[in-house]
């Protein structure tokens, strides 16, 4: 190609038909999923109720997809495997889509790499077949079919081959297909779907189905979700429901405490089309930033629905990415809805925490079932019995690190166990608070408790009376492109709120005045580059916001109560009601839990009684 040896140059001509599909279709169909994706979208467009997939071969060898929609009349299979033929659309208004195809590519572009059958039936006519090969297309012929459509595509890429070299091995393709699938399901609750495994031939293997739900909305979308992504799930997360200016939120948001450790449950929907987007992933971050290290990922479905003329879909090939007119509207609504409804969860931990405390508990089933000799106790049973009888609790309390809230003592009496953390019975090991509920106990860990509750006061203090700002002797000249220059310029009084005062400078240059005090010495170009990606990625700077935080939260940490000190009853209680009421308490700045509760039935079940 970059040979500088003449060329010899042919006239130009346009390609034909069947290399313009090839083309298109090397954007539309990357590998197997994106034509399943793709004729899954084909039948949820055509109101079917019922989406049967069958696979062979990770897709490489036959995909099929049956459904029970409106179907395709024999007079226009043709059109429908032709670019550009579309029933979605008729072209005056392409900001107004209300179906997920409208390009009208996606059967021509399968039938150019594949080899594809249509065979259809709408209602009051006879049912019609259509084959093409290779982009040839063949005569529509009389077929037998009941209802709605099925598309058969065999040898994907056979057309092309270089693309199958590229192809992952067909469990990784499998994988692929069965993750469209899932997140085609979510957002389409009243829709069966039904994917099977059918290598090798006969009727395969069931490997993963949704049966449709009904209810309202959210119940629906619930039951849908349990389905999808686990009733586990569905437990530890938030119901989410929010609307800014005409752009509204649902869904439902794990708790931090139930996070992972890579961006694999995160599932986002813009007018119910699965999208991976960068700004509603920034946004996504941005929300759980304090509660999460850079290492945990939240799993969240969300679902962003708007009038269709808010938001560009016809950005991408396989329209997997969108484009919003108001970008910082969307990421300002994902972020607030979800510290809003986190922080009403307040101390929520997640059960898995309780779960996975009682599954390192809970004693292995022994081979020869253990034989307690009551007659004979061991040396260790003995000195438990000897401090127990032993008078003086605090002598006990040294030799086992554990302290016990005196019997009868003012606090205990007054201390309801009504309370969702109860009330405090006891100290061990100089970090743990037990306290009891209820219908259970409650462990919290006090120094990471009170990490979380310094961060949230310094955080609430800062919000209250402004960052305080630091003037520069010498202030600093940072050189920007025009465009860069403008664009930082026109977020200066959010910075300035920030305790980040800058001015333009010159021609092409802005002069930095002042910085947040609380980060100490600054270097400011790095900052406002920063600042600046930040723009670009997300239409908001939370750039100095981030940072601030995170240095409050180095504060907090060394300002809170270190483990090892001993509290007193009603220090123990006054924390665990500090933490009832502080929002965000239920994990440290880590995304640690700070308490764990096991509930009376679990302990029951640990001892074997239920
Ligand atoms: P698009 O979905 O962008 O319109 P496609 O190439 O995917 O383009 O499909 C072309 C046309 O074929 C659609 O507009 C629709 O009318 C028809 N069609 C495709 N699949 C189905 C189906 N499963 N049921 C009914 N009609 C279908
Ligand atoms: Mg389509």
């Amino acid at each position: 190609m970059n040979s500088h040896a003449p060329k010899i140059r042919a006239s130009i001509q346009p390609l034909e038909e069947s290399a313009i599909n090839r083309i298109a279709a090397g954007e539309v169909v990357e590998r197997p999923a994106s034509a399943v994706r793709e004729l899954v979208e084909n039948a949820i467009d055509a109101g079917a109720t019922r989406i049967d997939i069958a696979i062979a071969d990770g897709g490489k060898t036959l995909i099929r997809v049956t459904d029970n929609g409106g179907g395709i009349p024999p007079e226009e299979l043709p059109l429908a495997v032709s670019r550009h033929a579309t029933s979605k659309i008729d072209g005056s208004d392409l900001f107004n889509i209300h179906s997920f195809g409208f390009r009208g590519e996606a059967l021509a572009s399968l039938g150019a790499v594949g080899r594809l059958t249509l065979t259809s039936r709408t209602d009051g006519k006879d049912a019609a077949e259509l084959n093409v090969t290779a982009g040839k297309v063949a005569p529509v012929k009389p077929a037998a079919l009941s209802k709605g459509t099925i598309v058969t595509l065999r040898n994907l890429f056979y057309a092309t081959p270089a693309r199958l070299k590229f192809l992952r091995s067909d469990r990784a393709e499998m994988q692929a297909i069965s993750d469209v699938i899932k997140r085609l399901a979510m957002a389409e609750p009243s829709v069966n779907f039904t994917l099977r495994d059918v290598s090798g031939g006969g009727e395969g293997r069931v490997t993963f189905r949704a049966d449709a739900v009904t209810g309202d909305l959210f119940d629906a979308l619930r039951g849908r979700l349990g389905q999808v992504m686990g009733r586990e799930f569905i437990d530890n997360a938030v119901h989410i429901d929010a609307e800014r200016e005409g752009i509204h939120l649902t869904g439902l948001a794990g708790l931090p405490t139930y996070s992972r450790g890579a961006a694999v449950a995160q599932f986002l929907f813009v007018n119910g089309r699965p999208v991976r987007d960068k700004l509603l992933i920034g946004a996504l971050r941005g929300a759980y930033a304090d509660f999460l290290s850079r290492d945990r990922h939240p799993a969240v479905a969300l679902f962003i629905d708007c009038d269709p003329h808010k938001v560009d879909v016809n950005v991408h090939p396989a329209k997997s990415e969108v484009r919003f007119r108001e970008p910082g509207l969307v990421r300002g609504l994902i972020v607030s809805a979800l510290r809003h409804a986190l922080a009403e969860a307040g101390h929520r931990a997640s059960t898995t925490v309780a779960g996975a405390t009682l599954g390192a508990m809970r004693p292995e089933q022994p081979q020869n079932p253990r034989v307690y000799q009551m007659d004979r106790p061991s040396f260790a049973a003995k000195q438990v019995a000897y401090h127990a009888q032993a008078p003086g609790f605090s002598e006990m309390a040294d030799t086992y690190s554990g302290r016990v809230v005196e019997e009868g003592s003012q606090e205990t009496d007054e201390t309801p166990t009504a309370l969702p953390l109860g009330a405090a019975r006891g100290q061990v090991h100089e970090n743990y608070i037990i306290a009891q509920t209820e219908d259970g106990i409650v462990i919290v860990d006090q120094h990471a408790a009170h990490e979380r509750l310094v961060y949230e006061k310094l955080k609430t203090q800062m919000a209250q009376n402004g960052v305080p700002a630091q003037a520069l002797l010498i202030p600093d000249v940072v050189d920007f492109s025009d465009g860069d220059r403008t664009r930082i310029l026109d977020v200066a009084g959010d910075l300035a709120r920030m305790g980040l005062t800058i001015e333009p400078f010159g021609n092409g240059a802005v002069v930095v005045r002042e910085t947040p005090a609380i980060l100490g010495e600054v270097n400011s170009e790095a900052l406002l580059r920063d600042i600046l990606d930040e723009l670009d990625d997300q239409g908001e700077a939370t750039a100095v916001q981030d940072r601030i935080e995170a240095i409050l939260s180095r504060v907090a940490c060394h300002g809170s109560i270190r483990s090892g000190r001993r509290m007193r009853a009603e220090e123990m209680n006054a924390l665990l009601r500090e933490m009832e009421a502080t929002p965000y308490s239920g994990q440290c700045n880590h995304g640690r839990p700070t308490y764990v509760e096991l509930k009376l039935s679990d302990i029951e079940r640990l001892f074997g009684r239920t």
